[in-house]
């Protein structure tokens, strides 16, 4: 690469994290059609991630040989700029347990807890639009770690309304087995009879697809999904895939049918993101391999507003677009992917589409997880507005009921 363009990648990623390793270089990125090829665009820094003020000022410190202790301080100075707590994340879904927070846990849906193990707080390579970023910068303000295996079980044990358990991260498919296997196998006890799903997010399907393969714990992985399913449990590997070009190495499809041969289903869900897959045959063209692969396609994401989200956000009228066009050209087999979906305060919020109501043009809209249970499934009426990325962008119209 260029030294201009390696300057570049020097400054962004001292602010925003950046990791890539040999299998997505190897084998994911078509070096012949970058920087523009997708996988490029979705691991390597790009300037404009961030913004023209923060680059400039960053770069100067760059160029004037600043030393990396000033640099650090620098970046953390404007992280804050850089929204890394959207949907208050960290001071609304975090549960109490016998008077005091559950660091490193979420609930807030009643049946779904989220637990991010302190253990899976990285990723095999960093995608540059991830919304878990603050995870990744050693700010220990803005992160969240669960390492009590004991405390987030005592709390399930005494949460009625829990059916489903999501491990996230980063990515837990980092951990050892050993690790892995402290998390879950207490999930399978017989006092625990009422999780009846444990999920898996992950993206090491697309970028360390050898986890399931050819690691030297890949098989004790696989035997703790087998062991998981023998007690009835549901294994569901929600696995991140943003291009179909992360579906055609033979080592993906090897680690897919190892995964599927225990039982486990793996569902795919990714954002929709500009520069990496903003054409509706990209979204086709996974959905249609996921399902030949007996893979079930599952959420459309809005990019959340954090992080790199001006370079790599697209309006909600142009993902709505994209998704009706995607869905419209596959079979009603891959139409189980649902959005654009933003994961916003209240719940997550369906862009169903765009409508004329008495010569008003309006976003449909629909909530299909909500805090408050009782609001699943409502629907409700936004002016249509050619520039909105997100919920906030929006504005009743019609008189319409809004979520708060
Ligand atoms: C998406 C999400 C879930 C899971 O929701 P499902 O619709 O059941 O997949 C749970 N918790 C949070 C905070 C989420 O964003
Ligand atoms: S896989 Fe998820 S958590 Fe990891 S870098 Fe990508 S978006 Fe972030």
């Amino acid at each position: 690469m260029p030294e201009e363009y390696l300057h570049d990648l020097r400054v962004v990623s001292s602010v925003l994290p950046f990791k890539v390793n040999e299998y997505v270089v190897d084998e994911l990125i078509d070096w012949s059609a970058a920087p523009d090829d997708p996988i490029f665009r979705l691991t390597f820094p790009h300037r404009d991630m961030l913004p023209p003020d923060i680059f400039d000022s960053m770069s100067a410190l760059h160029l004037g040989a600043a030393s990396p202790d000033v640099i650090r301080k620098a970046a953390r100075e404007v992280h804050g700029r850089l929204n890394p707590n959207p949907g208050a994340q960290l001071d609304t879904n975090v549960p109490t347990h016998r008077g005091e927070p559950l660091g490193g846990v979420q609930h807030k849906y009643a049946e779904t807890v989220l637990v991010f193990p302190s253990q899976g707080q990285t990723c095999h390579s960093y995608c540059g639009y991830c919304f878990r970023w603050p995870q990744f910068v050693g700010n220990a303000d803005i992160r969240q770690a669960a390492s009590d295996v004991d405390r987030v079980v005592s709390y399930l044990a005494a949460t009625p309304s829990v059916t489903d358990v999501l491990f996230t991260g980063g990515d837990p498919m980092i951990m050892r087995s050993t690790v892995l296997e402290r998390w879950i196998e207490p999930l399978l006890a017989p006092a625990l009879e009422r999780i009846r799903t444990i999920r898996f997010g992950t993206k090491a399907l697309s970028y360390w697809p050898a986890r399931f393969t050819t690691d030297r714990d890949a098989d004790d992985v696989l035997r703790l999904f087998d062991r998981a399913v023998a007690r009835g449990r549901h294994v569901a590997v929600m696995a991140h895939f943003s291009h179909p070009r992360e579906l055609e190495s033979p080592v993906v499809r090897e680690a897919i049918r190892r995964i599927q041969a225990t039982g486990a289903v793996i569902r795919a869900q990714a954002p929709l993101i500009a520069h990496v897959n903003d054409r509706p045959e990209d979204w086709a063209t996974l959905w249609q391999k996921l399902v030949e692969l007996g893979v079930v396609p599952y959420y459309m994401f809005v990019e959340r507003d954090t992080g790199a989200r001006s370079y790599f956000g697209l309006p909600l009228a142009r993902a709505v677009q994209i998704y009706t066009d995607a869905i419209r050209s596959v079979s009603g087999l891959a139409r189980t992917a649902r959005g654009p979906v933003m994961s916003a305060g209240p719940g997550k919020v369906l862009i169903d589409g765009v409508s004329d109501i008495g010569g008003t043009e309006v976003f449909t809209l629909r909530m299909l997880q909500a805090r408050d249970a009782r609001l699943v499934g409502r629907q409700f009426l936004a002016h249509h507005d050619p520039a909105a990325e997100w919920l906030d962008d929006l504005r009743p119209a019609l008189g319409s009921w809004w979520p708060q």
